[in-house]
C-alpha cells in the first residue's frame, strides 16, 4: 500500500459523470487540451455499468460537486448501479443535451466522446467539450476534502455497540463487527486492510 499513500495525494476533483442511462461519481478527470472546444478525459473503473455504457454512447456529462453537496448524491451515484437502483429517479436532474446533468453542483460540462483507451483496470474516455454552463461559485470539492470529511458527508452512523467500516479510498461502510479475511470493497475493488474502524 505504499505506492496509495503517494499517489492518494495527487489532487483531484469530485464529479458526478452522466451519459445516457446512467452515471456513477469519478476523481480522474483532466483537461488535456486549449480552446474554446478543450479535451477533458475522465477514467473509469471497467466493472461499473456507466463504462459499459460509454462504449455504447456518444456523449457524457461531468457534473462539478461542491464541498456541501448533500452525501445522498455521492451515496446513490457512487456506491450504486443503475442495474438496481435508478439513480435519476432519486436525484433532482435536468436533460441537456440527451443527458441528465446533477441540478445540485457548480455547473456542467458536456463532451462529446472522441476516444477511449483502455488499460487494467479502467478506460480512458475523451471527450470534445461541447456545451457547459456555470451554475454558481461554490468551492469545488476536491478528493483531499472528500477524503477528510467523507464521515460528515456521509453521514456514517454506528448505533451503541455496533461497529462499521469505512474504506478509506471511497468512503463505502460496511456494517459488521468484522471484515472477512477476503473482503474486497464493492466500490473500488481495495482490500481490507483500506477499512479503518469505527464504533460507538
Ligand atoms: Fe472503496
Amino acid at each position: 500500500m505504499k505506492n496509495l499513500e503517494i499517489t492518494r495525494k495527487i489532487s483531484q476533483g469530485m464529479y458526478i459523470l452522466t451519459t445516457q442511462n446512467g452515471g456513477c461519481v469519478v476523481d480522474a478527470v483532466s483537461q488535456i487540451s486549449a480552446g474554446d472546444n478543450p479535451l477533458i478525459s475522465v477514467a473509469v473503473m471497467k466493472k461499473n455499468f456507466t463504462n459499459e455504457l460509454l462504449h455504447i454512447n456518444d456523449k457524457f456529462a461531468l457534473s462539478i460537486l461542491d464541498e456541501n453537496v448533500s452525501g445522498e448524491i455521492i451515496k446513490t451515484f457512487g456506491f450504486n448501479s443503475m442495474r438496481d437502483l435508478n439513480k435519476f429517479e432519486k436525484t433532482n436532474v435536468e436533460d441537456v443535451d440527451g443527458v441528465k446533468i446533477i441540478k445540485d453542483s457548480i455547473g456542467y460540462m458536456i463532451c462529446e466522446i472522441i476516444d477511449r483507451i483502455e488499460n487494467d483496470t479502467h478506460t480512458l474516455f475523451i471527450g470534445k467539450l461541447i456545451n457547459a454552463k456555470k451554475f454558481n461559485d461554490k468551492k469545488e470539492m476536491t478528493y483531499g476534502y472528500y477524503q477528510e470529511h467523507k464521515e460528515d458527508i456521509l453521514k456514517v452512523k454506528t448505533e451503541s455497540g455496533e461497529t462499521a467500516w469505512v474504506c478509506m479510498a471511497c468512503g463505502y461502510v460496511y456494517y459488521g463487527e468484522e471484515l472477512p479475511d477476503d473482503f474486497r470493497c464493492p466500490v473500488c475493488q481495495l482490500g481490507k486492510e483500506m477499512f479503518k474502524k469505527k464504533e460507538d
